[in-house]
């Protein structure tokens, strides 16, 4: 409705899509980032619990190398209690896959779906490349299909890229932030392409919301301003008035609603390849318009994402040029003459 002042209907088109999917909780979305808080009330029954490993008695049942991991792993402190310290984690989660149609809270992208948690970042939001690294391998080799990836920064990785390629050939999608600099800053695991579906992140008038990155490695755009989802409270204040939702802005939000896309695809149909699946949610968008204040026609992708198209319509083939350069053998193309693509 465009409630906060914005253009009506420049949304992702979910709950039209909720009459044909509501997820699956076969699906496994592997969140690689500050933790989950999987005790909060509209994801716990969500969270996916490692059905090899029996909790709490100190052995690795299913031998996978952690032990007692029933929810996850946190690779930032070694240990089995992925617990979000930040609430950043939570956030994504909830726009993923929040449980719908239960009374309260919020509704996820997905009503129903496994969400792995995948702490490798602390409390103070910040980590290691190789703890998620660890986390990616884990993630993959326990099960998650998707991963959502809303970290990243602007240095590059050879290990990081090859961790992803790693996961690529295992059959995983990875979805990643394109970054909040609001520039044309290329930011990492975004650019890893074709590993990953970078996220640009839009606003209530469909434009590119003003701190998101843009530039060729953006494969996608998704809404990123004034998101709400779950989150967990950190503080006594918090605790007292049980802030348990909350707004929050990024590419970060933005990615977390293309892995729920993804997952709520799968879901409908799982013998999908990964190259099947990001290309039936790349190319149904809606095309956005780019921010004007940037001062360059350049496309957010193939545009804003939107659910009820990729779950019903055969995705189109869509031809992205920078230029066409033809000619005939005169060099100029005359009215009537038809030439070559080069
Ligand atoms: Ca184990
Ligand atoms: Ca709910």
């Amino acid at each position: 409705t465009g409630q906060t002042g914005g253009v009506p209907d420049v949304d992702i088109d979910a709950p039209e899509a909720w009459n044909t999917e509501t997820g699956d909780s076969s699906v496994v979305v592997g969140v690689v980032d500050t933790g989950i808080d999987y005790n909060h009330e509209d994801l716990a029954e969500n969270i996916w619990t490692n059905p090899g490993e029996i909790p709490g008695n100190g052995i690795d049942d299913d031998n996978n190398g952690y032990v007692d991991d029933i929810h996850g792993w946190d690779f930032a402190y070694d240990d089995n209690d992925p617990m979000d310290g930040h609430g950043h984690g939570t956030h994504v989660a909830g726009t993923i896959g929040a449980v719908g149609d239960n009374g309260i809270g919020i509704a996820g992208v997905n009503w129903d779906v496994q969400i792995m948690a995948l702490k490798f970042l602390g409390a103070d939001g910040s980590g290691t490349t190789s703890d998620a690294i660890e986390a990616i391998r884990y993630a993959v080799d326990n099960g998650a299909r998707i991963l959502n990836m809303s970290f990243g920064g602007t240095s590059a990785s050879q290990t990081l890229e090859a961790a992803m390629q790693y996961a690529w050939d295992a059959g995983a999608v990875m979805v990643c932030a394109a970054g909040n600099d609001g520039t044309h800053q290329v930011h990492y695991p975004g650019a890893y392409d074709p590993y990953c579906v970078a996220v640009a992140a839009t606003d209530h008038d469909d434009v590119r919301a003003g701190f998101s990155n843009v530039g060729p490695e953006v494969d996608l755009a998704a809404p990123g301003v004034a998101v709400f989802s779950a989150t967990r409270y950190l503080n006594e204040w918090q605790e007292t008035h049980r802030f348990i939702y909350g707004t929050a802005n990024g590419t970060s939000a933005s990615t977390a609603y293309v892995s729920g896309l993804a997952a709520l695809v799968l879901s409908q149909d799982p013998s999908l390849t990964s190259d099947e699946l990001v290309d039936r949610i790349k190319f149904t968008a809606d095309p956005v318009l780019t921010d004007p204040a940037l001062g360059e026609d350049e496309r957010l992708g193939t545009g804003r994402i939107n659910a009820l198209r990729a779950l019903t319509e055969p995705p189109a083939c869509v031809l992205l040029v920078d230029a066409v350069t033809v000619a005939d053998a005169d060099g100029r193309l005359s009215p009537g003459e038809t030439a070559d693509l080069l």
